[in-house]
């Protein structure tokens, strides 16, 4: 072995990112072993998303994810280069400017689209598999409308209004729900009829998305052919032009967008590389080669893939190393295995799968451990239909409508925590819920509209004023004159409980100062005055016809002093841990708590802390039993305040930025993927 052993990672898609954290993770610590990670990008695309950012529901930057974000303060080496070849016997990867070298490589580079040789396609065709295609694909669509709206030759503005998605494999059928939702949002804001607009699946095979259940294939067929989406099935693609779509038998879908979506292949730097490729393995096929089969119904289609060995995948064992090479591992997309008679297929399942078992053979390698056989354990597919609606298999289980949807979105979330933390699933619902625009989330715009930074201003003011006035209050009645002790802070503890530094008096004076305690402090006084009107209402009930009290008596305390939740907080945390703290500081801390908390949101600096603190001063009140129905406005207002309050006329607006930039820095928050926004080293 090497004094350094290093490991190679060559990109940073589902399958490179995930071997990369599982190398970090378990191996990542050791000195002489250095793990680097090369992409051409500095960001990961969150390739699932991309009909989202295509059919223009979501904001670009939500399906991308930086990889400084992701490794964090992880042991990986983050490099943004773009890989021209690799020297197998040189352990070499070469870039235009470097080279890189490696004792262990994973290669995971991905796939791209595949055309079969159709005339016209590259040529005229869009393509939704890259980011950048995502947007080209996006602006267009923005173009076409924009024209559209100004055309007055009917056969050219139906051309441009007419969109074509080939491939209704998952790919084609979500990117087609999102075009049918951005009709809408299009055609208002240009004032097009949305009866003009054509979109059309059109697909060489007899059914959609052909990996679900027959049942659920109709389900979605349905929906989307009753929103106006058309489907053609059995109709081979055989050409295209910038006049749009040729389908065999002469036909012609004359439109200005056309979008591919119907095959992938290994990418054409992988299949450049000097490694044997996978083989189609269909015996009906006339270019089979071994036993099994390929897994596509329709063999003819995988012939330029595989025989000439030029575009496809990598041949890799069941440990998922290269079958050239046993330091060279292939993973996601590129990997070409037959498992059984299905080669992997391309999803993210499988390469988040076969990425963990490369990460684990490799470190088995170097620590002699016990490697492992690839053993595929896939859940199911989920597939949206637009924003609203969707249709999924998981386990065996039959899903549709929001039920699919939110299964898709809880699966993307519980990715999204694995891969960068509690941060991207806040972004995640931002992105898909809180910031979306036009009404596109299944919760329609309930929880989209923003509020004005300057509207809650007033309320800001007045939060922060009566804060201090309470302070002010505490300090009035002798809050901080020590010599009173226990009595101005007894009321947060039972009955009986000594606050730790309270000298405890004799009989006489303890009696005088429960006294003056009972009428110094707030408790007391409404205890005195809620005994004083139950005595009185209890005789004016004997005497006087029945008067109806309040049907809520908004002085009360929200939890009886006396139940059972306010008697278990009191005991638990009030004597069982506060009362253990001297008495003076017990009061100091809450009087200038209170103080601060105003100031700061008076002044909206700190605003989203104060806030915080304001709610757990409010909970502790509640469960001391002594925080009264017309007081919950202070816990409603200090949750609004934590939107960002403070940014409008606040100092916020300036310490926040520099705060972040701050905090985004600090290990804590790279280990911990707790940054605010993207961090900063
Ligand atoms: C629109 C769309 C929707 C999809 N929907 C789903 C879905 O719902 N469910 C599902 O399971 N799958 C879905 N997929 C498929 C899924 O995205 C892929 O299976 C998955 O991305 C494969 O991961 P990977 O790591 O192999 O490759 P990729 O994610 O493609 O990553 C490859 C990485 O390699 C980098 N790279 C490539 N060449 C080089 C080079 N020469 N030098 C440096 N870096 C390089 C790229 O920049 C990229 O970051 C969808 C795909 C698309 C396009």
């Amino acid at each position: 072995m090497p004094d350094i052993i290093r490991i190679l990672v060559l990109g940073g898609g589902y399958g490179g990112v995930e071997a990369a954290k599982v190398l970090a993770h378990k191996i990542g610590m050791r000195r002489d072993i250095q793990i680097t990670l090369i992409d051409k990008n500095t960001d990961h695309t969150l390739m699932t998303e991309l009909h989202e950012v295509a059919g223009g529901r979501v904001d670009p930057a939500s399906v991308q994810i930086s990889f400084r974000k992701i490794f964090g303060a992880r042991p990986v080496t983050l490099v943004t280069d773009r890989i021209r070849t690799i020297d197998f016997e040189a352990r070499r990867a070469i870039s235009e400017a470097a080279q890189y070298a490696f004792d262990y490589l994973v290669l995971g580079v991905g796939g791209e689209p595949e055309y079969y040789g159709i005339p016209g396609i590259k040529e005229h065709a869009f393509t939704i598999w890259s980011f950048e295609d995502a947007l080209r694909i996006r602006r267009h669509i923005e173009d076409v409308f924009r024209r559209a709206a100004a055309e007055k030759d009917p056969a050219k503005r139906s051309e441009l209004l007419t969109f074509v998605v080939a491939g209704a494999g998952f790919t084609g059928i979500e990117l087609a729900g999102e075009l049918k939702d951005q009709r809408r949002v299009l055609c208002r804001a240009h004032h097009i009829d949305e009866k003009e607009v054509r979109i059309i699946v059109v697909e060489a095979l007899g059914a959609i998305i052909p990996n679900l259940p027959q049942k659920l294939q109709q389900k979605a067929t349905r929906y989307l052919e009753k929103r106006g989406v058309q489907i053609m099935l059995r109709s081979p693609i055989v050409g295209a032009d910038q006049n749009g779509v040729i389908l065999a038998g002469n036909r012609s879908l004359p439109a200005r967008t056309f979008v591919w979506t119907c095959g992938i292949q290994g990418c054409e730097f992988a299949a450049n590389l000097a490694l044997t490729k996978g083989k189609c393995a269909n015996r009906m096929c006339r270019f089979a080669t071994t036993q099994g089969t390929c897994g596509v119904k329709n063999c003819t289609f995988s012939k330029d893939r595989y025989i000439e060995g030029k575009r496809g995948r990598l041949l890799v064992n069941e440990y998922m190393q290269s079958v050239d090479y046993p330091n060279v591992y292939v993973v996601g997309d590129v990997a070409w295995h037959l498992e059984g008679k299905r080669v992997n297929p391309q999803i993210v399942e499988a390469a988040v799968q076969t990425a963990e078992t490369a990460a684990h053979n490799i470190i088995a390698d170097i620590t002699n451990g016990q490697m492992k056989t690839f053993r595929s354990r896939y859940h199911g597919i989920m597939v949206s239909l637009g924003a609203f609606s969707g249709v999924a298999h998981v386990m065996g289980i039959s899903l549709t409508g929001i039920l699919a949807i939110g299964v898709k979105h809880l699966i993307n979330v519980v990715h999204l925590f694995g891969t960068a933390g509690v941060n991207q699933v806040w972004e995640y619902v931002k992105h898909e819920f809180l910031d979306v625009k036009n009404e596109r989330s299944f919760v329609g715009g309930l929880a989209s509209y923003k509020v004005r930074g300057y509207w809650p201003l007033l309320l800001r003011l007045w939060l922060g004023f009566m804060w201090v006035v309470e302070a002010t209050n505490k300090i009035t009645q002798g809050w901080l004159d020590f010599s009173t002790g226990t009595s101005q802070t007894g009321w947060m503890f039972s009955k009986g409980v000594i606050q730790a530094g309270v000298k405890i008096p004799d009989a006489t004076t303890a009696a005088s100062a429960a006294a003056s305690g009972a009428a110094a402090t707030g408790a007391a006084a409404v205890d005195v005055t809620s005994a004083a009107s139950a005595a009185s209402g209890a005789a004016a009930a004997s005497a006087a016809p029945a008067v109806h009290g309040p049907w809520l008596d908004t002085t009360k305390t929200i939890l009886d002093p006396a139940s059972g939740l306010v008697t278990w907080f009191r005991r638990t945390v009030m004597d069982g841990i506060l009362a253990y703290l001297p008495y003076s500081w017990f009061q100091v801390m809450i009087v200038f708590a209170e103080l601060l908390i105003g100031l700061a949101l008076f002044g909206g600096l700190f605003t989203w802390w104060a806030a915080v603190v304001s709610i757990g001063m409010c909970l502790i009140f509640t469960l001391s039993g002594m925080f009264a129905w017309n007081q919950l406005w202070f816990l409603f207002a200090a949750i609004l305040m934590m939107g960002g309050a403070g940014r409008a006329f606040g100092l916020d607006t300036w310490v926040v930025p520099f705060f972040k930039r701050w905090w985004n820095g600090t290990r804590f928050a790279r280990k911990t993927h707790f940054y605010a926004d993207e961090p900063t080293k």
